[in-house]
């Protein structure tokens, strides 16, 4: 084994994001994101239900599954606060400024015997109107290809004062891999 051959900096940083995702708490899903900046890892979070809240394992079902919610709708129908979400939460308890900072994301879904399946996904609208007003500037995620993404948030922005959040050239509801 050459111990001098080490992971790339992307590597590394969604490795970290996959262990963070591991501590999600949906029947559904499991994601999770890590906020970069100047190359320090400065927040890090994954789906999960609010502090002091059950969350969908001890509560041992998804309300989603419940309520048969299909994928990429009703999401406030979720007892999750999404990955991205909680990440810029945390950020603001830590006293970090996101400014300029990179999110990457690593997404996966569950199927119906709990297999964990690398998934394609896209930030919902509400994690974009958050990664923009947070002053994120790069979101970085790979498909189920493992084939690397990279957004600029602020294009997001300028795109929706062209068009509307309905005419995004890529929807996230559409990713279906
Ligand atoms: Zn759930
Ligand atoms: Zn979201």
């Amino acid at each position: 084994m050459d111990i001098t051959k080490r992971p790339s900096k992307d590597e590394y940083y969604l490795s970290i994001a996959e262990e963070v995702a591991s501590r999600s708490t949906c029947y559904r899903t499991r994601q999770g994101s890590l906020i970069v900046k100047d190359d320090q890892i400065i927040s890090t979070w994954y789906v999960g239900a609010p502090r002091l809240t059950k969350d969908c394992f001890e509560r041992g079902n998804c309300l989603r599954n419940i309520l048969n919610v299909p994928a990429w709708e009703r999401y406030e129908l979720c007892r999750s606060v999404h990955a991205e979400q909680n990440a810029i939460i945390n950020a603001a308890r830590a006293w970090v400024n996101l400014f300029g900072a990179t999110l990457y994301h690593y997404s996966c879904r569950l199927d119906s015997e709990w297999n964990v399946i690398k998934q394609s996904a896209l930030p919902c609208f509400i994690c974009k109107k958050m990664l923009i007003n947070a002053w994120i500037k790069f979101y970085i995620w790979y498909d189920s290809t493992w084939i690397k993404h990279v957004y600029d948030v602020e294009k997001w922005a300028q795109d929706w004062q062209e068009k509307d959040m309905v005419d995004d050239e890529i929807k996230y509801w559409e990713i279906k891999k």
